[in-house]
């Protein structure tokens, strides 16, 4: 499903991603950890083309991201080409993201409507459906401004599902919400898991990581350091830089 080739990537001179090959499954869950700074919110982006690579290709579902190839050459693609990439991939943000001036269900209807051009009447319908489906079906006309930041949270995933995304992207989506908010939005995302969804979400909650990954990645300084199932990354790191970050983070 996901296809990471020698992808690099610097801002400046900095180098931020080092040669990153992965790969991700139909189906899978992929937990991506990793120190700040490490470049694990660039990988994500760099996946949806919000940053544009400087060497190596991503492809999702057999489809190249941000460039059409000719020949041994790379051409990027036009704004709206990418435009129409981005919304088979979903992105949840740590910060939710919300439209404020919108009704939670007017911020799932918007993508399908403005960008897919799918009837409202039908958008409507699937967005209730969505809204049910993350536990949130008394919320349909709540403003974000009115919500928890784990009910925010879950309206954004439902907005992502709404584009009926064959991957779904979470950067650190329970990293901005109360500890005691962190539960429900682990478990719509578990659920999801659970239901086939194909995902990388990078966070730091190790006892998800272990429950719901199937692939654990490590990430520091620009490099995947160690990656395999939860209970070989986790239980039993082989690398110190692994070992060192895991005894700070559980
Ligand atoms: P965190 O856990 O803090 O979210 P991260 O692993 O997601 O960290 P990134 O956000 O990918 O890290 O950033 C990696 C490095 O790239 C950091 O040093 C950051 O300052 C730098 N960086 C990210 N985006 C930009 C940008 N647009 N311009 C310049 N530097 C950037
Ligand atoms: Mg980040």
């Amino acid at each position: 499903m996901v296809d990471i080739r020698s992808v690099h990537k610097s801002f400046g001179t900095l180098d931020v991603l080092k040669g990153i090959d992965l790969q991700v499954r139909t189906g899978e869950v992929t937990v991506v950890l990793g120190p700040s700074g490490s470049g694990k919110s660039t990988l994500l982006r760099a996946i949806n083309h919000l940053e544009k690579v400087d060497r190596g290709a991503i492809s999702v579902g057999g489809t190249l991201i941000g460039y059409r190839r000719s020949g041994d050459k790379l051409y990027e693609l036009p704004e709206r080409e990418v435009l129409k990439q981005r919304t088979r991939i979903g992105f949840v943000f740590q910060d939710f993201n919300l439209f404020p001036h919108l009704s939670v269900l007017d911020n799932v209807i918007e993508a399908p409507v403005s960008a897919l051009k799918r009837p409202r009447k039908e958008a409507v319908d699937d967005a209730r459906r969505l809204l049910d489906r993350v536990g949130l079906a008394d919320k349909a006309d709540s403003y974000p401004g009115q919500l928890s930041g784990g009910q925010q949270q879950r309206v954004a995933i439902a907005r992502a599902l709404a584009l009926k995304p064959k991957l779904l992207l979470l950067d650190e989506p329970t990293s901005a919400l109360d500890p005691e908010l962190v539960g429900e939005v682990l478990d719509v995302i578990k659920d999801l898991a659970g239901q086939g969804a194909t995902m990388i979400v990078v966070t730091h909650e190790i006892g998800f990581a272990r429950e719901v990954a199937d692939t654990v990645v490590f990430m520091a300084d620009g490099r995947i350091v160690e990656q395999g199932p939860p209970a070989q990354v986790l239980d039993d790191p082989r690398s110190e830089r692994t070992q060192a970050f895991l005894s700070k983070v559980l």
